[in-house]
């Protein structure tokens, strides 16, 4: 596990600046409920980056909770939710006109901004790739995230089937979110991860086909090439 003085370290996102004391909670604290806040991941990140990363935050601790399986999202949005979105009117709008579809009999949807959600998560992979391994993603490398279809499911569980080097698994907040992931004996850069978020989420684009849904979130780190010759968020979405 690396040094916890994290200003001694660069920035995981921007590799470039140092981090600030304080650090960045890999999931956001407001994910979890109170109680279940101790101890939560950190990597080192500078002031600019925790700031951009923190409007996607804040867009997704208030939005996720509706899709959400598990007993915590229920009381997040009971008991939190309300006041993330009194304090956010735009957000507060949209979700109201999604809100309005479950008046005529279908099931609770609120509109998700998928981009965000995979943005988010490909920053959380790449502070994970830090908190697990000491590793920083060099420029050479990206990170891609995408909601799994069931298809993108049964490809990362042929993933994870593989013998690799190294895992990493954890279990956040009673499965408030639950995460694996895995490198490889030939890369080391080259990883997989899959991400629960609220024992999984009930998730479609298409309202009048509730029943596709979309429960986990798979990112992959690897490089330019690799993603140039292998189109990972078309094959697993
Ligand atoms: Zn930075």
């Amino acid at each position: 596990m690396p040094s916890k003085k994290y200003s001694q370290h660069l920035c995981v996102y921007c590799r470039a600046k140092h981090s600030t004391p304080t650090a960045d909670h890999i999931f956001a604290r407001e994910f979890f409920l109170i109680p279940d806040r101790g101890s939560l991941p950190k990597a080192p990140c500078c002031g600019e980056c925790g700031a951009e990363k923190s409007k996607d935050e804040h867009y997704l601790t208030a939005v996720l909770p509706f899709g959400g399986l598990h007993s915590g999202a229920r009381e997040n949005l009971t008991t939190m939710v309300p006041k993330r979105l009194a304090r956010n009117k735009k957000l507060h709008q949209e979700l109201a006109v999604g809100m309005r579809i479950s008046e005529v009999g279908k099931p609770t949807v609120v509109p998700l901004d998928t981009s965000r959600l995979e943005r988010l998560f490909e920053r959380i992979t790449v502070g994970l790739v830090w908190h697990h391994w000491e590793c920083y993603l060099p420029a050479t490398h990206r990170v891609e995230a995408a909601l799994l279809s069931p298809h993108g499911e049964a490809f990362f569980d042929s993933l994870f089937a593989m013998p690799p080097k190294e895992r990493a698994f954890a279990n956040l907040g009673n499965g408030t979110i639950e995460y694996a992931g895995a490198r490889s004996h030939g890369e080391e850069t080259f990883s997989i991860w899959r991400y629960r978020v609220y024992g999984g989420l009930q998730m479609t684009g298409d309202i009048d086909a509730p029943n596709v849904t979309s429960h986990g979130i798979g990112c992959m780190t690897a490089s330019n090439g690799f993603f140039e010759r292998n189109p990972f968020k078309s094959h697993v979405r």
